[in-house]
């Protein structure tokens, strides 16, 4: 059997600050007090290592993806006190604006480790980011936290070809609107039929636009999907277009919304599909970008199966049986 691989996991006590105020809001502080507590007696801990080292990302660092507009108007309303921003979904308190800013700097600092040898990093991240447009908060996301990482990579070390894979429950509509004419970027989304699920989007037929046509791989799954239909897809689909396109970098947006206890989508996954999705990132990985892959926590909200997928996927990450 192979060495297990080394995780490095990123996470910082500002994303704490970020205060959805409570009342049942699904997107609490607690889910990363829950990540933490199931890793840290676990069987992964000899191999996890912990870093608060980050920065929040900078203005230049975002405006690839966001307008500045929205950010002086996301700024302003966090630290104005007003409690959401473009939708009561999107709760904000006074240390949103500065957790946003440390979770997009997670990404960013995740590609810096994966450039400089680390090979393997996951992000605990929040507030969480796939569904947050060029000028819009959406679903609970404010920054476009690997839209912001890809970019980077891209930007300041010369990788051209990022591959981003999303297995959160939701289509990833800000990811998407982000890439779909880039034929350099490569968005591949399993989620949630959009006729049954937030946010809509995310149809087999949005495949990229213009000079990005072919580059986006949408695959809408009924309610009820289980472990069986997606790792079809997986070894099938998903497998073939990574081979297709080569990617110099992984992405991958990792959320954990599908697990069959969480009831924010009607998708039924198991912890073993999630092992299988560490395992099946870690080979593609190794494969076409040296090993490296940076994860980055979406969705997620039943603490317990959370937490239990969370430590499935890196244990299938690290080549370890949990
Ligand atoms: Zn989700």
């Amino acid at each position: 059997m192979a060495e297990p691989r080394p995780i490095t996991l990123i996470t910082h006590p500002r994303f704490f600050d970020h205060d959805t105020g409570g009342h049942g809001h699904p997107e609490m502080p607690g889910r990363l007090t829950a990540i933490a507590g199931r890793l840290e007696g676990g069987p992964l801990a000899p191999l996890v290592t912990s870093t608060a080292e980050i920065k929040p990302a900078e203005w230049h660092q975002l405006t690839p993806c966001h307008d500045e507009t929205y950010l002086y108007r996301f700024e302003e309303a966090a630290l104005a006190g007003r409690s959401w921003l473009d939708h009561p979904d999107n709760q904000l308190s006074f240390g949103t604006y500065e957790a946003a800013l440390l979770a997009a700097g997670a990404g960013i600092a995740g590609i810096d480790l994966l450039e400089s040898g680390t090979r393997t990093v996951f992000g605990a991240v929040r507030p969480p980011g796939h569904h947050a447009e060029q000028g819009t908060a959406l679903g609970f996301c404010f920054l476009n936290n690997v839209a912001v990482a890809a970019r980077y990579w891209q930007q300041q070390h010369g990788r051209r070809k990022i591959m981003i894979i999303d297995w959160d429950a939701h289509h990833g509509n800000g990811i998407q609107a982000a890439f779909e004419e880039d034929p350099e970027v490569f968005y591949i989304s399993l989620h949630e039929h959009p006729t049954f699920s937030f946010p809509g989007t995310g149809w087999a037929e949005d495949t990229g636009s213009g000079a990005g046509r072919g580059t986006t791989l949408n695959l809408p799954l009924p309610p009820g999907t289980g472990d069986a239909i997606v790792l079809a897809l997986l070894r099938g689909r998903v497998a073939s277009a990574i081979e297709r396109f080569r990617p110099d970098g992984l992405i991958v947006a990792a959320g954990f919304d599908g697990a069959a206890e969480d009831d924010m989508s009607g998708l039924s996954y198991s912890p073993a599909l999630f092992r299988d999705l560490g395992r099946l990132t870690a080979a593609w990985a190794e494969q076409y970008c040296q090993g490296r892959v940076l994860s980055l926590l979406e969705g997620g909200y039943h603490l317990e199966s959370l937490a239990r997928g969370v430590e499935a996927y890196l244990g299938g990450l690290a080549g370890v049986e949990v």
